[in-house]
Order: structure tokens, then C-alpha cells, then sequence
């Protein structure tokens, strides 16, 4: 446990500063998203075909000839709970960021508040999509999250992942470790404000943290 403690203290969490910078507007999220979504460069979310083309009028939109030959269009948005909203992903990525940096978890209510959405209906939508989402492997990564030490999703991790019995922690003293946690975490330069971390060694947090 000792050891688990040092290593996370090496893991940055993104403190509201931080991602106020990271994230000003639309474009920096929508870069961020995409970034993390398409690392090796953007391709079609149906057939994977790399030789998209840029929309030309719509920013962050793209076009794959391979899948149809009309044209199928797509948004860096598509197939994530972000496609179809008529929230900012500002505010996605703040509600976000204070359901991970909230060590207690945080309520759709408080969500509310803080946010000055108009109805708790949007907040506990949006909290619950997210909940849902960030159970998801490919989800946290999207958004770059890290597990972690500490801060947990929604409740207790116990609960939610009581099956999972990944192998190859190392340190394995028992359940203890088996906990599913997870922290946001920002990386100096880079796009990257966290990765998934599968497990959870020294070694591998001193990688991911210290570029
Ligand atoms: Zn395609």
C-alpha cells in the first residue's frame, strides 16, 4: 500500500487551473477528443479507412469515400455520449472533471449548482451518461483517464467491479488493489490529460507520468 501511495503521488491530477487552460474553448476539447480518439491520425469510425478527407465547411467533420461512395460523413463527436448534445463539451469536460476529481463522489444535484444548469433533469442525464460511460474501457480512454489510487467513479469500486480479477498487479496483496479507481491527469505538453492505466506498478506510473 506504501508503495501504491508513492506511486500515485507521481500521477498529476489536473487541478481547475490546469484545465481551464487546457480547455478554453470548443476547438481545444474537440482537439483533445480527437487526439485521444485517433492518435495515429483520423479514420472512419465504420470501416477504419485512413483515407478520409476533410469535411471543408464543417471544422472537425470528415468524409470516407471507402464505406460509401456518396460520401459517409462523420463528426469527431460520433458513436461518444458527446454526439447529438446540445451541451458544450466545455461543460461535458468540466462535469467530468469534477465527477474524477471529486474524492467523495459528487451528486447530480451539486452538478447542478455548480454548473447553473436550469434543471436537475440535465444534470442527472448527463452525470448518469457519464457514469455509465467511464465504465467502459474504450470511454476512458477517449478521455484519457487514468485508474488510479484514491479517487473513485461513482461509488464504490468494489461495487461496481466486484468480477474483475485482472491479473499481473505485482504488489498484489489481495482485494485491496482490485479496486477500480480512477484520477485525471494531465501530461506537460501534450493533449493527453491521462491515460488507462491497466496496472498499477511504480514503473508504470513513473512512465506515464514523467515524459
Ligand atoms: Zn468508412
Amino acid at each position: 500500500m506504501t508503495k501504491q501511495r508513492q506511486a500515485v503521488m507521481q500521477v498529476h491530477q489536473m487541478n481547475v487551473t490546469e484545465f481551464e487552460a487546457a480547455f478554453q474553448d470548443e476547438d481545444d476539447c474537440k482537439s483533445y477528443l480527437a487526439n485521444n480518439r485517433w492518435p495515429n491520425g483520423v479514420c472512419c469510425p465504420r470501416c477504419d479507412n485512413t483515407e478520409i478527407t476533410e469535411h471543408g465547411t464543417k471544422d472537425w467533420h470528415w468524409m470516407c469515400y471507402a464505406c460509401n461512395q456518396d460520401g459517409y460523413r462523420f463528426s469527431v463527436t460520433v458513436g461518444t455520449i458527446f454526439e447529438n448534445t446540445n451541451k458544450p463539451l466545455r461543460e461535458w469536460f468540466r462535469v467530468m472533471h469534477l465527477i474524477l476529481t471529486s474524492k467523495k463522489g459528487i451528486s447530480s444535484l451539486q452538478v447542478m449548482r455548480y454548473m447553473g444548469f436550469g434543471s436537475y433533469n440535465t444534470a442527472l442525464k448527463m452525470c448518469n451518461k457519464i457514469r455509465v460511460a467511464l465504465s467502459g474501457a474504450d470511454f476512458r480512454q477517449l478521455v484519457g483517464v487514468v485508474e488510479c489510487d484514491e479517487t473513485f467513479v461513482g461509488g464504490k469500486a468494489k461495487n461496481k467491479h466486484g468480477g474483475n480479477d485482472k491479473g499481473g498487479t505485482g504488489s498484489g496483496k489481495g482485494g485491496s488493489n482490485k479496486k477500480e479507481v480512477v484520477i485525471a491527469c494531465v501530461e506537460r505538453k501534450g493533449n493527453v490529460v491521462a491515460r488507462v492505466i491497466e496496472n498499477l506498478s511504480k514503473a508504470t506510473v513513473d512512465a506515464m507520468a514523467l515524459p
